[in-house]
């Protein structure tokens, strides 16, 4: 039994950073990292991306090894699966029986891959894509010219997916059952340019056509649409969103609203414990309510914001989301509050290589930004989300205009 100290449940992105960041302000007592995954932290990005293609080998995605977490004086225990919080008694408990107190507790718990309740989704040949041992697996099922890949859902994974596979040179059909792609992200306008970059690879991108099941017999899956339409598959990925490990936090007691409702100082409604990265909901000023992110930026943010406010240092954590996908050689970054746009401006085009989509509100200000390939024009274009600038739209829109006047 480690005296009293700070715990971190779930040793992924954001737990890492937060230890990390624990020990960088000076905190010198104990520190627990248990993780349920066997791995030290390692970053998901490359799971849809290189180390699915076989291009990045496992090694790189490592982001702090079992010996950088000794070295920091981190007891870290992989393998190690909490199952249980008691918050009056400051104390948790494993799934192996072991207990530990803590004097502040952050939950780090990330999210699992959801499975929709759909017939079939449960079959051996439907796979989703979270963690390293998914990505390995979904990796060897993809080799083999031709393999026929049907991607259920058009979000960020099931397009890295299906782009990576289409690479390794599979037959990809993308199926999403909302009217147009990333639709929780993306303006519509946004959403198409996207699909036109994919169709363009030579992905069947379907749109507006919900799987009503998925079969399997001995020539392989089948996907079922309610329009009667059926694509046959050799592999079938869901790409259907993430579901929040916050049953720890709702089993405690803790305020959770699909997540782990956290505070600008990423503190849940017992004060001490806290919140940060994919199970965090943020009480969100600008935002106008609640905010979940599901970023790489957010997950390392929050997770250095968190471990400050643990240790009692000011400082609010109200980010401007902020996130990136690759797709082909395309470079795709998105920022700021997509429900707040209520008109689109584009500059460039999807021939030139190049372009940016402006959300502008009632009053022209910049909510949300898109870029593809943008490179430094994305850095201003973030910034003035950030200041919620008021734009000029015709400057915008034209690409032989400096785009600096039309935040003049
Ligand atoms: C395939 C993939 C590709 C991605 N690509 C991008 C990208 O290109 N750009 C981008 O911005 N974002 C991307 N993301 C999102 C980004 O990786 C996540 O937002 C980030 O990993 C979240 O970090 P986290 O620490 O909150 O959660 P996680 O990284 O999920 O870590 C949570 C950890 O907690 C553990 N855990 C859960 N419950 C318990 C428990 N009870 N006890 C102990 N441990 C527990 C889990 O096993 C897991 O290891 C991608 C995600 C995936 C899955």
């Amino acid at each position: 039994m480690i005296a009293p100290g700070m715990v971190v449940v779930g040793a992924g992105q954001a737990g890492g950073w937060a230890v990390r960041t624990l020990r960088d302000e000076g905190y010198q007592g104990p520190i627990l990292l248990c993780g349920a995954e066997l791995h030290a932290p390692y970053e998901r990005p490359p799971l849809s991306k290189g180390l699915l293609r076989g291009h990045t080998p496992p090694a790189d995605l490592e982001l702090f090894s079992e010996q950088s977490l000794a070295d920091l004086g981190v007891a870290f225990l992989p393998g190690a699966r909490v199952r249980r919080l008691d918050p009056a008694a400051r104390n948790l408990a494993l799934a192996d029986g072991r207990e530990f107190a803590y004097e502040k507790l952050l939950l780090c718990t990330g999210g699992r891959a959801l499975r929709p309740a759909l017939p079939g989704a449960g079959l051996p040949g439907v796979r989703t894509l979270r963690t390293l041992d998914d990505a390995q697996g979904l990796g060897a099922a993809l080799q083999g010219a031709g393999r026929r890949l049907a991607v259920i859902g058009g979000g960020w994974i099931g397009l890295e997916v299906a782009a990576t596979a289409r690479q390794m040179g599979c037959q990809v059909t993308v199926v999403e059952a909302a009217p147009s792609l990333c639709s929780r992200s993306l303006a519509s306008e946004a959403a198409g340019l996207i699909a036109a970059l994919h169709r363009e690879q030579g992905v069947d991108i379907l749109v507006g056509e919900a799987v009503a099941a998925v079969e399997q017999d001995s020539r392989g899956l089948r996907v079922l649409l309610n329009s009667g339409k059926a694509l046959d598959a050799d592999i079938v990925v869901l790409g259907t969103g993430m579901q929040p490990n916050d049953e720890l936090a709702r089993e405690a007691g803790l305020a959770c609203d699909r997540g782990v409702v956290v505070d600008a100082h990423c503190r849940s409604s017992d004060p001490h414990i806290f919140a940060a990265g994919d199970v965090a909901v943020i009480e969100h000023a600008r935002a106008g309510g609640r905010l979940r992110l599901e970023s790489w930026q957010n997950a390392q943010d929050q997770g250095c914001a968190a471990a400050r406010a643990m240790l009692g240092l000011p400082g609010e954590y109200q980010p401007v989301p902020l996130l990136w996908s690759e797709q082909y050689d395309a470079m795709i970054q998105i920022c700021g509050f997509v429900g707040q746009a209520v008109r689109t401006v584009m500059r460039g085009t999807l021939q030139s290589g190049k372009l940016l989509a402006f959300g502008l509100d009632a009053e022209s200000r910049v909510v949300m930004a898109v870029g593809l390939n943008a490179g430094r024009d994305f850095r201003d274009a973030r910034r003035w989300v950030q200041e919620h600038r008021r734009l000029d739209p015709d400057s915008l829109r034209d690409p032989r205009a400096p785009l600096a006047g039309a935040a003049a």
